[in-house]
């Protein structure tokens, strides 16, 4: 079998042009477009170049953005105060604080720091919660899970009564899309199982799942061998494991690979992601879907 290859860049122009052309509809209507704010605090390079990519393409949809870079030296206390500004901001819909923070500023106190309702990340206790009931209740998914289950779905691979298997439990991965995909209602209800560094027998759990998800950030850890034949795989985790220079550019890159041994795997999935191309490209789209959800819910429309 060669697995069909679920390609998170042609999924993320997909939703990104569904989200342009929201936004033109709803700036002819109400006047007003979803607005949101990217806050910087120093100039950690990998840091710089995931905002520079949230910004381009919140202006590339029509967004309002405004991008907040602060010195490195910035007070915990004036952060906050920041954040607060932005709260009451009625432009704003969604504040991205992106991590990780100098180390004298407590990550915590920032994130609770957010109005829940613009917490477009996902990770404010609030939501956390509000994940956790499900349905109605949640607002915004946090943008990988996300991702993970908008790709799933547009695949058109069934969720309801499949056994899914996660490879990882951290806050950000792990535990939330777990939780997405056991909720009853479209594009869940699934029986979910979680393995982690604690579990006994990792490969036989994964053998079992109709989906497998795997966020360990360990290159090659799932083996072909524990790939159910015909199953979707996920492959969350970004490893870099050398580096070449680009034939475009000119430039040293990273050579990235996933947590799964992508050739072989595919000898046995019926869907599997590739990295570098799957999940990376639509966390942010997930981002800008959140913002856009945010906006609406402002307008008091869904
Ligand atoms: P994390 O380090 O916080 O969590 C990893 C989890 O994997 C832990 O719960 C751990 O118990 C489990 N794990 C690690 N080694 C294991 C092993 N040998 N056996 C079983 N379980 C094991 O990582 P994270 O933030 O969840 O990220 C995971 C991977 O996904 C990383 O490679 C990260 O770069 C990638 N990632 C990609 C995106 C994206 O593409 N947009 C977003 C987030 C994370």
């Amino acid at each position: 079998m060669t697995a069909r290859l679920i390609k998170g860049t042609e999924i993320r122009e997909e939703i990104l042009a569904e989200l342009r052309a929201e936004t033109e509809e709803l700036k002819a209507k109400y006047g007003r477009v979803p607005g949101l704010v990217t806050i910087l605090i120093g100039e950690n390079p990998a840091s710089v170049s995931y905002v520079t990519l949230k910004i381009k393409t919140a202006q590339s949809l029509g967004y309002k953005e405004i991008q907040d870079n602060r010195d490195p030296d910035i007070s915990e206390a004036e952060l906050l105060d920041l954040i607060d500004r932005y709260n009451k901001d009625d432009s704003i819909n969604g504040i991205l604080v992106q991590l990780p923070l100098p180390k004298h500023i407590d990550e915590a106190k920032v994130i609770n720091a957010i109005d829940p309702d613009k917490d477009v990340d996902g990770f404010h206790p609030v939501n956390i919660g509000r994940l956790m009931l499900g349905g109605d209740e949640v607002k915004f998914p946090p943008c990988t899970p996300a991702a993970i289950q908008e790709m799933i779905i547009r695949s058109g691979v069934e969720t309801s009564g499949a056994e899914v298997v996660v490879v990882g439990r951290s806050n950000i991965v792990g535990k939330p899309i777990a939780n997405m995909l056991l909720q009853k209602g479209a594009g869940a209800n699934a029986t979910v199982t979680i393995v982690h560094t604690g579990t006994k027998d990792l490969a036989s759990h994964c053998l079992r799942a109709d989906i497998l998800i795997v966020a360990a950030g360990v290159p090659g850890l799932v083996k072909p061998e524990w790939i159910k034949p015909g199953a979707c795989v996920i492959d969350v985790g970004v490893n870099r494991i050398g580096e070449k220079v680009s034939s475009k550019t000119g430039k040293t890159i990273a050579v990235l690979s996933g947590d799964v041994d992508f050739e072989p795997a595919c000898e046995r999935a019926g869907w599997i992601t590739p990295v570098p191309g799957g999940v990376g490209p639509m966390t942010i789209t997930m981002l800008m879907k959140n913002t856009m959800k945010s906006f609406k819910s402002s307008l008091g429309i869904k």
